[in-house]
């Protein structure tokens, strides 16, 4: 019998895969042609040239037994953190040092590695909604208790005021997540200067530490030259966790890294301690090969030409159907407002066209459906005629 806990996890298991198990399916009944699937962040811009040609030359050049062998420190090989630390240092301005990165299994390694780091049973966990559903499953790990903040449906900026008074003396994380999934918004600076004023303030009145997380998988992919902050400038106890899963197309090779700057609050019993955690989670350390391959591939970036015409043909096409969603400035997603309160029943109908589209309330943000645009160009182009029909349906 499997535990309690899991069966709740099993029972809520996320929407957005059985979406995407669903589009294979009809895939194999009507032709993937035919099947316009938004469903899955799983980027469709292969990996750089770059990432082939690097790949092979650490297999011929690298001694097998270094390159695929336990690293000495469960954070990672020494020179690529260094190398990881220097380049965060030459783009932001930062001081890092090796020692203040942990390399990671993805984004959701580094999360799962700082949260099991940090929390103690019941302790709470900030999250502004829309977020990545999957941060309710990586606080409930640890026993922590996810804290939603509201959706601002207007812009999709966080909503401060609500922030403020859900901090407690209990909450201990606020993870922001920008460029956003789902809603590709990038919290401009402002915001962030406010966010973390509100933080210290309430350090301050609570004599706790208050960490933020800033989980930045979109950082490389912002359009119209739009800024990204780096957090670690604007709020001491920021961590930063980053994943090359979207920024080199290698979602499934599980490589990224966590910052955690010398200015965080005990940020050496932090390093040390996410150190361990690397290894009592069963990562270890983070994949090998992979770890030397980003090094190398340092200034290589995926082709954000490609998710930019995506992103202006299918907003310009929704718009033309009736559709209302925000221009997103990063990541690339859609969130678009359902024509109905219950946005199921529009995910429903929009499948009667083989439209898959994944509801808001995945994100705790009902009323609203994500579309991934990270498919072939085809696809969005083929699909409009589908959404004008779906549109006719309700405007
Ligand atoms: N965080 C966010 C906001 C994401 O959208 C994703 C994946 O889609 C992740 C974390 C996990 O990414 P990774 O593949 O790096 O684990």
């Amino acid at each position: 019998m499997i535990a309690e806990k899991m069966k709740n996890m099993v029972a809520n298991s996320s929407a957005i895969r059985a979406m995407f198990e669903e589009g294979n399916r009809l895939a194999q009944i009507y032709g993937a042609e035919n099947v316009f699937d938004f469903s899955l962040g799983n980027p469709n811009v292969a990996a750089p040239e770059a990432v082939k040609k690097a790949i092979m030359e650490l297999l011929e050049e690298s001694d097998p037994v270094v390159l695929h062998g336990y690293t000495n420190s469960n954070s990672g090989y020494a020179d690529v953190r260094e190398t990881v630390a220097d380049s965060l240092n030459k783009r932001f301005g930062t001081k890092f040092e090796g020692k203040n990165i942990v390399m990671s299994v993805g984004a959701a390694g580094g999360l799962n590695v700082i949260l099991k780091t940090l929390l103690n049973p019941g302790d709470e966990v900030i999250a502004f909604a829309p977020y990545f559903g999957e941060y309710r499953s990586y606080t409930n790990n640890y026993d922590g208790v996810l804290v939603e903040i509201s959706p601002n449906t207007v812009d999709f900026q966080p909503k401060l005021d609500e922030f403020e008074q859900k901090i407690t003396p209990k909450t201990k994380a606020v993870i922001v997540n920008t460029p956003n999934n789902p809603t590709g918004v990038v919290y401009s600076e402002e915001t962030i200067k406010k966010l973390a004023a509100i933080m210290e303030a309430k350090q301050q009145e609570y004599g706790t530490d208050l960490y933020l997380i800033s989980d930045e998988p979109y950082r490389e992919l912002v359009y119209d030259g739009v800024e990204v902050p780096y957090l670690t400038k604007y709020y001491a106890n920021t961590i930063v966790g980053y994943s090359y899963s979207k920024s080199l197309s290698l979602p499934g090779e599980r490589i990224g890294y966590l910052v955690i700057p010398d200015e965080v609050k005990d940020s050496a019993e932090v390093l040390a301690a996410a150190n361990v955690a690397t290894r009592i989670l069963g990562f270890v350390n983070a994949p090998t090969l992979q770890q030397k391959l980003v090094a190398k591939c340092i200034n290589e970036k995926t082709d954000i030409s490609y998710y930019d015409r995506n992103r202006e043909t299918l907003y310009q096409g929704l718009k033309e159907c009736g559709f209302t969603c925000i221009k997103p400035q990063g990541a690339f997603y859609l969130f678009v407002k359902s024509p109905v309160a219950d946005e199921k029943e529009f995910c429903a109908a929009a499948k009667k066209y083989n439209l898959l589209l994944v509801p808001g309330s995945s994100f705790a943000c009902s009323g609203y459906v994500r579309l991934a645009y990270c498919v072939a160009y085809e696809t969005i182009v083929n699909s409009l005629p589908k959404f004008k029909e779906l549109a006719k349906e309700y405007f």
